[in-house]
């Protein structure tokens, strides 16, 4: 076309366009259903040319016991296109709530989040996770047509570190009046167990994830992950994110991971590598307990600073890496146990990495636990495999009381229920969160790749969204994304499965 036929069809374009409008505008009810009948019609198009997408091709899902199975395999795209579409609807959900959380915290709009992982993150993330994350944004808007970008997925994705550790940092280098108080989160129990511990002298592993309920009603994501390069791995996860980030996991090589989280942490590196990148990446390519250590230390951002606790079971060797951005330590042993429940015990991580934390104050969270946790497992020595570990991790004893109570002192916690709240997480008097799923299995079942987990507090109680906001109205900023959280049963998962008949 020439200039003024362009213009002349650009005129067109804008008097019918300007028609159209007056036409829907003037429109009583039955235009706007026309309307919203073409909305329909190419929702239903767009749905069905993305689920003809040859990216799909191999992934599966389905629903068992309250979870959400997703298989992924291929190319990291690829990967990351099934992760978007599977599970779309989730996401979506998934990112309201917690992105509601993220700015309600630390009072900064999720532009800044945007900018800290454009900026900040996404250089630093290896091609092959960069190719993952924009798979997830193209699987996610060819499903829904969703207006969430990559930065918005990134940011997501870094939940866990940009308010907890990277925002505090920067506000005490902006010297930012009336900064809000935000702590490090002081998420789950776990242990990592063998030899004369363990009912076979293998290895056990356990852990319990503690969060808010908003968000760790959310976290019930089995993921099977195939990936063209590296090992085969089995974790639970949250919908968008591609580590998981909670974090149990294992991998066809024999490694056994999980963690708790490191109370009081501070410390952030604007140069280093987001944890969420960092953990992935160990789950998927670490065979060893070395190399696991090697691929979590380079680039340490200090994000989501965690004991990490670790299992071999080719070697029969357990190990915890208790890793600060300014020290770090590694015990391992092929015969003790190892527990977690939010404390650091290194005495030099504890004084660079979380000097504010108080390991003598019997009291708080983390050392009730620690005390329950010396006490039920030596109790049980000897005795320990996954049967015993899926109690205890519903155990409600109140190590500081010495009886039986729901409250953040019980490695099943249950925070709603304590007027103490957890000040060295921020966390209020009768804050919603606590233990909100479990998971645990041994050697020989990670050898097959299986693991037993149960959405829901592991001891099975439920938690309910409407007579708690009643009770404690100062939450009520929490009503549209906070919901019920019933308990599921135990229910194996492996590598590979098809949903049941
Ligand atoms: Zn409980």
């Amino acid at each position: 076309m020439n200039d003024p036929m362009r213009r002349a069809a650009a005129i067109l374009l804008l008097v019918l366009g300007g028609a159209a409008l007056w036409w829907a505008g003037s429109g009583a009810p039955a235009s706007a259903s026309a309307n919203d009948a073409m909305v329909a019609t190419m929702a239903a198009a767009r749905e069905r040319a993305a689920a003809n997408d040859p990216r799909l091709k191999g992934a599966s899902r389905f629903e068992e016991g309250g979870w959400i199975y997703v298989h992924l395999e291929g190319e990291p795209g690829a990967m990351g296109y099934q992760h978007g579409y599977l599970l779309a609807p989730e996401i979506e959900d998934g990112f309201a709530a917690v992105s509601a959380g993220m700015m309600h915290s630390t009072r900064r709009d999720w532009e800044f989040f945007r900018k800290a992982a454009h900026e900040m993150l996404w250089p630093k993330i290896d091609a092959e996770y960069q190719q993952e994350l924009q798979g997830i944004v193209e699987g996610l808007r060819a499903r829904t047509g969703s207006n969430l970008d990559v930065d918005d997925i990134v940011a997501f994705n870094a939940f866990e570190e940009l308010p907890d550790y990277y925002v505090p940092w920067l506000n005490k280098r902006q010297m930012a009046a009336n900064a809000p108080n935000l702590k490090s989160p002081g998420n789950c129990s776990a242990f990592v167990a063998a030899g004369s511990w363990t009912k076979d002298g293998q290895i056990v592993m356990a852990h319990n994830n503690w969060t808010s309920y908003r968000n760790g009603e959310r976290w019930r994501i089995v993921f099977d992950i195939a990936p063209k390069n590296g090992y085969r791995m089995l974790m639970d996860g949250f919908p968008g994110v591609i580590a998981s980030d909670d974090d149990f996991g294992i991998n066809s090589d024999g490694l056994m991971v999980t963690e708790t989280t490191i109370t009081q942490f501070e410390g952030w590196d604007p140069n280093g590598k987001a944890e969420f990148v960092r953990a992935r990446k160990a789950l998927q390519y670490a065979g060893s307990i070395d190399e696991y250590t090697k691929i979590m230390l380079d680039g340490n951002n200090g994000g989501y600073a965690n004991d990490w606790l670790l299992g071999d079971r080719k070697t029969g060797e357990i190990a915890q890496l208790e890793l600060g951005l300014k020290a770090y330590k590694l015990w391992r042993t092929k015969d003790g146990v190892l527990s977690g429940s939010n404390w650091a015990r290194d005495p030099k991580v504890l004084k660079v990495d979380a000097p504010e934390f108080d390991p003598g104050n019997k009291e708080s969270s983390p050392n009730a636990r620690r005390a329950r946790w010396d006490e039920l497992l030596k109790e049980n020595k000897g005795k320990i495999d996954v049967a015993l570990a899926q109690k205890m991790l519903g155990d409600h004893t109140d190590s500081v009381e010495k009886k039986e109570d729901t409250n953040e002192r019980t490695l099943c916690g249950h925070v709603d229920g304590s007027a103490r709240g957890v000040k060295e997480w921020a966390w209020q008097a009768y804050y919603p969160g606590g233990a909100v799923q479990g998971k645990a299995t041994d050697a020989t079942m990670a050898k097959d790749m299986r693991f037993m987990a149960r959405m829901g507090h592991p001891c099975g109680g439920d938690f309910l969204a409407k007579p708690f906001l009643a009770a404690h109205p100062e939450f009520a900023w929490e009503e549209p994304y906070l919901r019920d959280m019933k308990a599921g049963p135990w229910t194996e998962f492996r590598s590979g499965q098809s949903p049941k008949e």
